[in-house]
Parts: C-alpha cells; structure tokens; sequence
C-alpha cells in the first residue's frame, strides 16, 4: 500500500467540498437502501462527517499500528447507530466510488487497490472490536428522565435513569440521543457513579441544535432517550496522579469537572482543588447553588466565579485562566480545562506560554465531534509527539 499516494489522492477529493459527501451518501443510499435508518432524518446536519472522518482515517492507514486502539473504541461505538458486519462493505463500496468519480482519469487500478485494501484494514479492526464489545456492553442504553430543570434560557439539567447499570469514569462523556431525533451527540455525566445508576447531564441548547434543543425545549420528565458507551480519558483523574488541581470550566464545560470534583470527595485524597467557573453573565451560572454548596462542604475545594461581562464590574477577566494566572502560581498542579473550544484553546495557549508542561494540562473542548477531534489527537500523537497534552473535543 502506497500511503503517500493514498493522502495524495484523498486531498485531490476532498478540495470537491460539499460535493463529495452527496455523491458518497446518493451513492450509498441508492445502491444499499437497509443504510438510510443508520442516519439522521435530516441529512443537513449530517454534512460531512462520516466522509471527512472515513477520508483521513483510511489515508493515513500507514500509521494503523497506532491508531489501533482509537479504531477500536469508534468500532465499538459505532453498534449505536446499529452498524453492523454487513455495512462496512457496502459503505467501503460508496467510498471507492466516490473516489473514482471525483479522480476521474487519474483512477487506477493500482490506486483501486491500495483504497480497497487500506479500507479493509480499518474495517476489520472496527468489526472485530464491535463484536468484541458485544460480550461487555449493550449498543446503546433506554433512559428514562426523572428530572429536567431548565436553569437558564438555553440551558437544561437532566437526571436519567438507564434500564441497566452504565458504568463510566468521572470525565468521560456518553452518546445521547432522542429517539425523534436519531442523531448522536455526546455530552458529560456531571456526577461519579451513583448506586442508584442515575446519571445528571446538564445541556446548552445550541442555536438551531438538533439534539440539544430538544434535550432542552422539547423533553419532559417520564421521556425515554437512548445513551452510548462512554467515550474519552482526557479529563481522567488518574492521568493527574496525586497532584493537586487546577480547574477552569466554562458553561457547561463544568458537567465533566463536577464528576471529577465528585470523585475527588470520594476518594478521600488530601489533595487541593481550586476551582474558576467562568461565565459571561451571571444567569449564566447555572449550577452555582450545587458549586457553592460542594465549596461549603469541602475544606479543600476553593471557588472563584469570573463573570466577564458583569456592568458591575468593568474591567473584569473575562477567561478564568486569566484570572486564576494572575492570582497566583499553579505550575506544581495539574490543571484540567473544560468549554467550548475557543475557551479551551485560549487556556491551553496561555498555561504553556506560562510555562506548564503539557503533560500537566488535560483539556477537552466541547465544540467538535469526538472521533474527529479524537483522530487528530492520535496522529498528532504519533507523528508529532503529544505537544497537546490532551485532547480537543
Ligand atoms: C466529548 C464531548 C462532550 C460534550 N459534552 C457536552 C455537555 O456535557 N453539555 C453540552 O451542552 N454539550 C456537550 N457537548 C457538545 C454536544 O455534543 C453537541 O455538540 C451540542 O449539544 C450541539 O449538538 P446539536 O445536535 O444540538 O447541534 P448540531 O445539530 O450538531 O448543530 C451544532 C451547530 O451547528 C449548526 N448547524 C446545524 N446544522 C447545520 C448545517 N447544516 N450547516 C451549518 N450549521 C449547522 C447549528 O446551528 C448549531 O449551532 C460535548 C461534545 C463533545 C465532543
């Protein structure tokens, strides 16, 4: 397989923009009609992102060997959309005649099979962890809504009770999806692991958002929604090791962080936490009652609220890694940052021009889709060594 001339040619598609994910979906669509239910209703949010993501991975089959265990992961991942065995071929299929279409002339046979068989590969690591994850998970849980409490004008915190035990690791996020819908989004369980399996997921409603709009405006208590096995390890307590914590969250960039603080309690660790919710407005602070509440009960939690745009306080900071930096030195913590990306990028930025090592910033930025952003930090990883220190999702 000629890798080069792999990347080579998938860059010469993708430059067709918009036009390739419609011939790839007409294609698929037409040739193998069972695929259609896999997709959300509405296409239009869809765009494109299974052609974006199958066009990189499989181009950058060369470096399978380490790209083996996120494969793995969006295998398995991927039951919840009820992908099975079958489809890879028939998706494989679509893919190689898109490709032809769009490299006219300069498709060949030799190309045909360096596409063909980089496809495979990816394939079949796919397959085989998703019947691997058979024996461990179900594809996805039924969820029952017991609580949903709109605290701001955009944003809305759930408690959900699946039908069977979901277990996850404070940080990590889960799949969600509304059964009217059919499209997946992930968001964060807010809290550690309950013995009563409950999660709490606390959602913004993006503006014209399929999934979180109706998370917000269009559930009720009593509603059933579906969720996925938990994804990701960048905000994983363990990668911190017994370090005191930094933690600057925006939004709903605090749900993660709260599993984490949750978990810091029960730990029982002596560890330090200094916490910095940021927020551009004071209605904003929509979980501030639990926030003060864990900082009351915790002799080792502190809490600084930066509100940018508050008209009481002008000239106020307005990101929380700008203030906690001018409050004082954190360079012997480990810091976690959770927002959206433009916040997350910002505070990454300026810990390293500060001088934090990477390694001591775990990140994750809510704006992007998990195995997009997941696959770049991957190959990053691999060919660049991780100057990330963590992922941006
Ligand atoms: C790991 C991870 C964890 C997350 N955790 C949380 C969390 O705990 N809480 C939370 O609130 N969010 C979280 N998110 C974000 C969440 O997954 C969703 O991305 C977010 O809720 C928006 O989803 P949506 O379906 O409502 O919007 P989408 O339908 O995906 O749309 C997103 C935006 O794109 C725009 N858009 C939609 N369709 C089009 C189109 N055809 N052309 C151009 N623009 C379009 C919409 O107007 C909207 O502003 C997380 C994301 C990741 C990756």
């Amino acid at each position: 397989m000629d890798a080069a001339r792999l990347k080579q040619s998938w860059s010469l598609v993708a430059a067709h923009g918009d036009q390739v994910p419609l011939y790839f979906y007409s294609t698929l669509f037409l040739s193998h009609p069972e695929t259609r239910q896999m997709f959300p209703t509405n296409m239009a949010g869809q765009r494109d992102r299974l052609v974006t993501a199958l066009g990189h991975i499989v181009s950058n089959v060369d470096q399978v060997e380490h790209l083996v265990g996120f494969l793995q992961d969006l295998g398995a991942d991927h039951r919840k959309f009820a992908v099975r065995a079958e489809h890879y071929p028939a998706v494989g299929e679509a893919l190689v005649a898109t490709l032809q279409h769009f490299l006219a002339e300069q498709w060949t046979d030799e190309l045909a099979a360096d596409w063909t068989a980089a496809y495979g590969l990816v394939a079949q690591v796919m397959t085989e962890a998703a019947q691997a994850a058979e024996a461990v998970n179900p594809p996805w849980w039924v969820a029952e809504i017991v609580a949903h409490e709109r605290r701001a004008f955009d944003v809305a915190v759930l408690t959900v009770r699946p039908q069977y035990l979901l277990p996850f690791t404070p940080g990590q996020s889960v799949g969600v999806s509304h059964p009217s819908v059919r499209s997946w989004r992930y968001y964060s369980p807010a809290n550690a692991p309950r013995a009563d399996g409950t999660l709490e997921l606390h959602v913004r409603a993006a503006p014209g958002g399929a999934v979180s709009s109706r998370l917000v405006y269009g559930s009720a208590v009593g509603d059933r929604i579906h969720l996925a096995a938990p994804v990701g390890d960048r905000l994983a307590l363990w990668s911190a090791g017994s370090s005191d914590l930094l933690l600057l969250v925006a939004g709903t960039g605090w749900a993660p962080v709260k599993a984490l603080v949750e978990q810091v309690a029960a730990e029982g660790s002596r560890r330090r936490v200094d916490l910095y919710v940021a927020a551009r407005s004071r209605s904003e602070l929509y979980d501030s009652e639990a926030i003060d509440k864990l900082a009351s009960s915790h002799s080792w939690l502190t809490v600084t609220y930066v509100v940018g745009a508050d008209v009481h306080r002008p000239g106020e900071f307005v990101h929380a890694v700008d203030r906690a930096l001018a409050d004082g030195d954190w360079r012997s913590r480990h810091v976690f940052v959770c927002g959206s990306d433009e916040m997350v990028s910002h505070a990454v930025q300026t810990l390293l021009q500060a001088g934090f090592h990477p390694g001591q910033v775990h990140h994750e930025g809510l704006g992007s889709q998990w195995y997009g952003s997941a696959w770049r930090t991957a190959v990053q990883e691999t060919t660049a060594g991780d100057t990330s220190g963590g992922g941006n999702r």
